[in-house]
């Protein structure tokens, strides 16, 4: 691989950055925890049940430090990085349990620091610091930018623009590419206007109906702090790869702030965040994929993929020779796993485990355990059996926002409603062969409703009970043991 100047002193700064967060652990064992996942896939929500459930004696069976009772108290603190906003806990937890509403979900990077006072197996007091550092996904794909110039960049996202479940979405931006001249003088509204029309045909990939995945640039989704600014301003042409950008042409000023993008946005996003995480979890919403069909599932493999090349980026570099990536943990968690009954939570994660199979295989090199789980952060169904003619379907039952759902029926948002979520197949392997496994899943018993369309509210927490104000959940516990536990025996 070629590096130039850029890489090494960009590699320099996070050796110096690696070696600045190691001796503070030395005194002061810290653990970065990255949380990510694309646009809605519950890392609000995970975060804010996991410190809640932390902070507040949460039931967590399978996180053993937690239920054989040597963790002792968590507590927040002020985060070290003060450039970065801190993660809004107290409002979102107040969101969810004082109005049963589900938070704003992320939108920028954010932080929060949490402190746990355990006690050793050897009995030994301890103290773990706990960082949690929560990231839009899009960002992360970003990185393989890196390793791409403009023209490479262009191709690729016009092959993908050209794919059947795409080509519809890309009309309006196509049309508008082929009335343009890569070589013709640069032009600042007719940038605009692709970037614009390139950003809208993102965004409708991204719309539920489409549920895909892998669309970069990220932050032309999640632009954070830098919507409008001149290096989100250029979009893909129709140019040759090994072709010339003539000076003053408008593929000269496109490549160039595709250029800055990588310099200005995606770099530091490296540096500063990314190289300093220690454990990752990768939020997944399957479910959605699932429901819009083979594309989207597809379209979320080649996600994962590109995800997991990420904790590899470093290997083999010159970084390597001085610092070992630092992520030793993964967890592939598919959320939501509460809109489908206990019975298919195994198979929710045979799928997932499926959906990355392929990409473990090839990123074994990345040194990091990785893990797979179907989790619901925040549980707002129950279970019950529903008798449909002959039938007894295995249900659950919630309360769904009020309002009129995509189906046309009305909730009030107060009333329980039993639904049958339909089935995963036992064999995930069928999900990504044929458009007609996907029929059980969503509404395939007719008359039922149709799961996709039901948005529930989080659940009523009693005031009185033993577990008076702790929030149900689905193997959250599961989660944290494979993600914390070693560091706290
Ligand atoms: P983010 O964009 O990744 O931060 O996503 P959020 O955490 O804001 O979650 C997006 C939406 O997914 C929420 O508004 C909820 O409707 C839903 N959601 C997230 N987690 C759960 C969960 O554990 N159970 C259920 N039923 N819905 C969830």
């Amino acid at each position: 691989m070629a590096f130039d100047f850029t890489d090494i002193v960009e590699e320099a700064r996070i050796s110096a950055r690696a070696l600045m967060d190691f001796s503070e652990g030395l005194f002061n064992p810290t653990l970065r925890l990255g949380v990510t996942g694309l646009s809605r896939a519950g890392k609000t929500v995970f975060i804010t049940a996991l410190i809640h459930g932390l902070t507040r004696g949460g039931r967590f069976p399978v996180f053993e430090p937690f239920a054989s009772g040597r963790i002792a108290r968590c507590r927040l603190e002020p985060q070290p990085d003060d450039a970065v906003p801190r993660f809004d806990y107290e409002r979102h937890v107040q969101t969810l349990i004082a109005d049963r509403a589900w938070p704003s979900s992320t939108v920028d990077i954010s932080e929060l620091r949490l402190v746990i006072d355990y006690q050793r197996q050897n009995g030994a007091e301890r103290t773990l610091t706990l960082d949690i550092v929560d990231y839009p996904g899009e960002w992360l794909l970003d990185l393989p930018l890196l390793n791409k110039t403009y023209e490479q960049w262009s191709r690729e996202s016009l092959a993908l623009s050209r794919g059947a479940a795409r080509l519809p979405l890309a009309s309006a931006w196509h049309a508008h590419l082929s009335s343009l001249n890569a070589e013709a003088p640069a032009d600042e509204q007719a940038a605009l206007a692709s970037a614009r029309l390139f950003t809208d045909y993102l965004r409708d990939c991204r719309d539920e109906r489409f549920s895909m995945s892998l669309l970069p640039p990220g932050r032309f989704l999640m632009p954070g702090s830098l919507a409008g600014s001149p290096a989100l301003t250029f979009a893909p042409l129709e140019v040759a790869e090994d072709g010339n950008a003539p000076d003053g042409s408008l593929w000269a000023m496109m490549r160039r702030r595709y250029q800055s993008y990588k310099d200005v946005v995606v770099r530091p996003f490296f540096r500063d965040h990314f190289a300093r995480l220690d454990r990752q979890i990768v939020l997944v919403d399957a479910l959605a994929a699932f429901n819009s069909g083979p594309s989207a599932l597809f379209d979320l493999e080649a996600a994962l993929s590109g995800i997991l090349d990420c904790f590899r980026v470093g290997r083999g570099t010159f970084l390597n020779a001085l610092f070992r990536p630092r992520i030793d943990r993964i967890l592939f968690a598919a959320t939501k796993a509460d809109h489908l009954h206990h019975s298919s939570h195994d198979r929710l994660e045979a799928v997932l485990r499926r959906a990355v199979a392929r990409a473990v295989t090839r990123a074994e090199d990345t040194g990091a355990a990785i893990d797979v789980v179907a989790l619901a952060a925040v549980r707002t169904t129950r279970e019950a059996q529903v008798t449909r003619g002959r039938d007894t379907l295995p249900s659950i039952l919630g309360t769904p926002i009020a309002g009129e759902s995509a189906n046309g029926e009305f909730f009030d948002g107060k009333t329980e409603v039993a639904t049958f979520p339909g089935e995963i197949p036992e064999d995930p392997q069928t999900l990504f062969e044929n458009e007609d496994a996907f029929r059980g899943l969503a509404g395939g018993h007719g008359e039922v409703t149709d799961f996709r369309f039901l948005r529930f509210r989080p659940p009523r927490l009693s005031a009185e009970g033993e577990n008076s104000a702790t929030m149900p959940h689905i193997r959250l516990d599961r989660a944290m043991q494979f993600l914390i536990g070693d560091r706290l025996q």
